[in-house]
C-alpha cells in the first residue's frame, strides 16, 4: 500500500526521522522541516494517496480524519486567534510532495488571497 518512492512514506516507515506531535491509527503529525508561520504542521494519513486529486468516496472518513486531527492539534498548539489549513494540490496548487498532506498554519495572520 506504501510507496517506497515516497518521502512521507519513509517517515512513516522511521526511515527518516519526523518529531511526531501526534499519532493515531490513521495519520500522524509532525513540524514542516521549512516552517512558513510560527506554527506549522503536517498531517499525514498513514495511507499513500498521492494527492487530493486521487481521493475517492471510500477516503471520505479519512479526509474528515484529517480535518479533525488538524482541528485538535490546532487546540493542542494553542491556536485560540486563528489558522490556516491547506490543501496543495498537483502543480498548479503547489505541492511537491506526492502524498495527500494536511498544512496547519498559525501564529501570524494571513492573507488572502494566497499567493
Ligand atoms: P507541499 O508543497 O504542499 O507538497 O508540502 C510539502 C511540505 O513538506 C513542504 O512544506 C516541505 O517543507 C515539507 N517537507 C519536506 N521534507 C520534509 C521533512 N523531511 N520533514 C518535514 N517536512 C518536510
Ligand atoms: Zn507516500
Amino acid at each position: 500500500m506504501n510507496n517506497s518512492d515516497c518521502l512521507f512514506c519513509k517517515i512513516l516507515a522511521g526511515e527518516i526521522p519526523a518529531n511526531r506531535a501526534f499519532e493515531d491509527e490513521f495519520c500522524i503529525a509532525f513540524p514542516d522541516i521549512n516552517p512558513q508561520a510560527p506554527t506549522h504542521f503536517l498531517i499525514v494519513p498513514k495511507e499513500h494517496i498521492a494527492s487530493q486529486a486521487k481521493a475517492m468516496a471510500e477516503h471520505e472518513p479519512l479526509l474528515g480524519h484529517l480535518l479533525a486531527a488538524a482541528a485538535n492539534l490546532a487546540r493542542a498548539q494553542k491556536l485560540d486567534k486563528g489558522y490556516r489549513v491547506v490543501i496543495n494540490t498537483g502543480d498548479d496548487g503547489g505541492q511537491t510532495v506526492h502524498h495527500l498532506h494536511v498544512h496547519l498554519l498559525g501564529g501570524r495572520a494571513m492573507k488572502w488571497p494566497p499567493g
